[in-house]
């Protein structure tokens, strides 16, 4: 096996045993992008430099000389953080996200900065101002979105694993379509501080993994009170490598009927069930459930996401930081040209959408009806969760599309998140692991979504169907 192809327990034991250093591990790393990143496109910067010198470093704890990619919309001190935007084209943030920086101090090497949709808008990585990252499977379809540079990282051995953020499926549906583990913890579960902010009621930082067990190994790294977000629970944190390994006998696993959907694709179908099917041989009980408001998630996310990012991203006006523009005669036009300039088409399009669902007159109509809808999907999530421990479904209605199948068309772009954007809007945990493949060989995943801070369930859950089939160990030919 090569050493860009472990797991981060494999690595941990070989690094333990000292059969392997950071450092040799590292330069495994940093060779394989030199060698494939042209192809893949994961990486907006690599930091060589900053990633030996934290390997030879060798900080004790449990993610010691474990090399990671970052999506760049947190705040790397010192290093590069655009959002794959040319606005922060040449930000470098004078501090560390708390996130990151508990990975360093759990002794974790930055392999650098991973790319994304712009300010983490999009569902393919097409929207990056830079590049788009093509997925490791098949080079002409998109990664999914948008923490497609941190999926495709990983599935093909660029990165060991990465972190990414979810606001509306973001972490999920790249792993579903990159054929790796995706998880998006409970809102609140971890810290969003150094987060560029898209939409605050619905952002959160999770790992995407090649295993299920690396995802519990993570997220007991990141995860965690922090008094510099308010958001941010202050509430125990239990071991989430606990329930590994542990059977799922006797466990209750609702399957909504909502998330079967026509003209959803029949091999993602047949996969789902099948896993479905899979999860009642190791002994969960499978009830069928309804979760009623489930078609409104779409609307009432696009309502609530951009009016969030229409007030979030109101900073970015050319003064304090970012990008400005050249030759404005005043304040006003300086403004309006820097984020004429600095902003894609699709951050555009979300503030006109946000800025108009929050003008006065429409408010009532969008913004306040849409957040009245919210809890009753909210609710939906409640009723069931008394009745089951986990909820199973597709991740995503269909596998990896080409590219530019849907660039024109934004609202079947944002159909892509149908089945993710709920477990957001409830604030509930979600993951998504790799169920099959179709017969083009595109990877098919299956979505666990559990109960508030109940992420070990889910954990446990999906680490014993990972292990009583093969597929996470499959592997893109490039
Ligand atoms: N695809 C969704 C959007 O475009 C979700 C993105 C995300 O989770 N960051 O907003």
């Amino acid at each position: 096996m090569q050493l860009n192809e472990l797991t981060i327990k494999q690595a941990r034991e070989l690094l333990d045993k000292g059969d392997i250093n950071p450092r040799e591990l590292t330069d495994a790393f940093l060779s394989q992008i030199e060698q494939l990143d042209d192809k893949v496109k994961a990486f907006v910067t690599v930091t060589p430099d900053k990633a030996r010198a934290q390997a030879d470093t060798e900080t004790p704890g449990p993610l010691s000389g474990i090399p990671l990619g970052i999506k760049d919309n947190m705040c790397t001190n010192g290093v590069r953080t655009t959002c794959s935007s040319k606005m922060l084209e040449n930000f470098v943030p004078p501090y560390e996200s708390t996130a990151t920086a508990k990975l360093w101090d759990a002794g974790a090497v930055l392999l650098g900065k991973l790319n994304m949709d712009e300010f983490a808008m999009g569902s393919s990585t097409e929207h990056s101002a830079y590049f788009r990252t093509c997925n490791p499977w098949d080079l002409e379809r998109v990664t999914g979105g948008s923490s497609g540079g941190s999926a495709a990282a990983v599935a093909s051995g660029l990165s060991m694993a990465a972190l990414g953020s979810d606001t509306g499926g973001s972490i999920r549906q790249p792993a579903a379509f990159c054929g790796i583990v995706g998880l998006k913890p409970t809102y609140g579960r971890v810290s969003r501080y150094g987060l560029v902010a898209f939409a605050s009621s619905l952002d959160q930082i999770g790992p995407l993994t090649k295993t299920v067990e690396d995802s519990a190994i993570i997220l007991n790294a990141i995860c965690g009170h922090d008094p510099q977000d308010s958001t941010s629970a202050s509430i125990e944190t239990p071991d989430f490598t606990k329930g590994i390994g542990k059977d799922i006998k006797g466990l209750k696993i609702g399957v909504p009927k909502e998330y079967f959907v026509e003209g959803m694709s029949q091999e993602v179908e047949t996969s789902v069930r099948e896993a479905i099917r899979q999860l009642g041989t190791l002994g969960a009980e499978i009830i069928e459930v309804s979760l009623p408001h489930t078609e409104y998630a779409v609307p009432v996310y696009y309502i609530i996401a951009p009016s969030e990012a229409s007030s979030n991203l109101a900073r970015y006006d050319g003064v304090k930081y970012g990008f400005r523009a050249e030759g404005a005669n005043d304040l006003m036009e300086m403004y309006k040209k820097s984020r004429s300039e600095g902003f894609g088409p699709e951050v555009k399009r979300r503030i006109m959408l946000g800025t108009y669902a929050l003008s006065s007159g429409y408010y009532d109509a969008y913004y306040l009806k849409a957040q009245q809808v919210r809890t009753l999907i909210k609710q939906d999530f409640d009723e069931v969760f008394k009745t089951v421990d986990v909820i199973a479904s597709p991740t995503t209605p269909e596998t990896a599309f080409l590219a530019g199948e849907k660039t024109n068309d934004p609202v079947s772009m944002y159909l892509s998140d149908i089945f993710t954007i709920s477990a957001n809007l409830a604030g509930n945990p979600g993951i998504s692991l790799p169920c099959g493949f179709t017969k083009d060989d595109l990877p098919v995943g299956l979505q666990l979504t559990g109960k508030h801070f109940d992420e070990a369930t889910i954990l446990q859950v999906a680490h014993a169907y990972e292990q009583s089939t093969g597929w996470h160990t499959r592997r893109p030919a490039l």
